[in-house]
């Protein structure tokens, strides 16, 4: 048989932006890193708009342009990825996920002069420093999102492992500047349902067993009301706007657009959908003008952390509660 041009076209492989040596599992983990910081990227530009306030400006906003109240360099990210790096760079680094090494990171990250930073992560953080208790103490104040946007690492290097210990670590991580129940349980949904994306199941039946159990548990997070516009930085907010836009949705660039078209805390929101998305969809699902548009060493440590946690084996049982 002669392979003409166009034969040879029609038979070649999908071409591929990646390294094709990934398993599937990797390939998806990459993914959820890089949407994480794709959904920063592009929701930035418009935090703390309204909705009207977005499609007077944008019409719909779909390009990574930076801009927004940060003043930002097209495909810069903001404290949602680099918090999430600095808690990576934390676990890989002495070998499981320990508070105070999380803290002292976190901290570092701080001094560093980060473009945002939440409140509660900057007062939890300087009390870190005069305590050295990586715990913050509990509050029924401190539910914002900012434990949960940085769960990505946890899921990642608790893959396979048993589910309690995923929750036992992510709560560990999230204390150290949110120590609340509402915070916990978001927390402990997500990376569930980041794991359950990786192992390749399926959103309708992770939908029924995460979102659903989260929804039971705590009816604060029903989803199926009110759509969820211009979303705070309360955790409950900042999971509905997600779900509606994420089960509502078929693919990684509808999912992004209609969240962060949601305007309010829209780089988080994006943040969290990208996740997701990133780990539910692969990296064929993620746009190439994405892609190419985030910066390039924000990608280049996203691809590698997330291949480094995902192969990473802890040194001893994940001890997170002292020693
Ligand atoms: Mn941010
Ligand atoms: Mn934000």
């Amino acid at each position: 048989m002669f392979w003409t041009r166009e034969l040879i076209a029609r038979n070649a492989p999908i071409r591929r932006r990646v390294t094709p040596d990934r398993s599937p599992v990797q390939d998806r983990a990459v993914a959820a890193y890089l949407g994480l910081a794709i959904g920063d990227a592009l929701g930035a530009t418009v935090e703390f708009m309204t909705p009207n306030e977005i499609r007077g400006q944008y019409g719909i906003h779909q390009t990574i342009i930076g801009g927004g109240w940060l003043r930002l360099k097209p495909g810069q990210v903001t404290d949602d990825t680099t918090m999430s790096l600095a808690l990576g760079d934390a676990i890989l680094g002495c070998g499981r996920v320990d508070a105070l090494a999380a803290a002292h990171a976190f901290d570092d990250w701080m001094r560093a002069k980060p473009v945002d930073i939440g409140n509660t992560v900057r007062r939890n953080l300087i009390s870190f420093r005069k305590t050295g208790n990586p715990e913050a103490p509990a509050s029924e104040h401190d539910a914002g999102n900012g434990a949960i946007m940085r769960a990505l690492p946890v899921a990642l290097a608790c893959y396979g492992q048993p589910e309690n210990q995923t929750r036992i670590v992510q709560r560990a991580q999230a204390h150290v500047t949110h120590h609340n129940v509402l915070s916990d349980v978001a927390g402990e949904a997500l990376t569930l349902m980041i794991q359950d994306f990786l192992r390749g199941e399926e959103a309708d039946a992770v939908e029924r067993q995460r979102a659903a159990s989260l929804v039971a548990a705590h009816p604060a997070f029903a989803y199926d009301r009110k759509r969820c516009d211009n979303p705070g930085g309360y955790v409950v907010d900042t999971l509905q706007a997600v779900f509606q836009g994420f089960f509502a949705t078929e693919n990684f660039e509808d999912c992004l657009i209609d969240v962060v078209n949601r305007g309010g805390d829209a780089d988080t929101t994006g943040a969290i959908a990208g996740m997701l998305a990133g780990a539910r969809y692969g990296l064929d699902g993620i746009p190439a003008r994405w892609l190419n548009a985030l910066d390039g060493y924000t990608r280049m440590r996203c691809e590698r952390q997330a291949e480094a946690l995902l192969s990473y084996i802890p040194l001893q049982s994940q001890s997170v509660l002292g020693g």
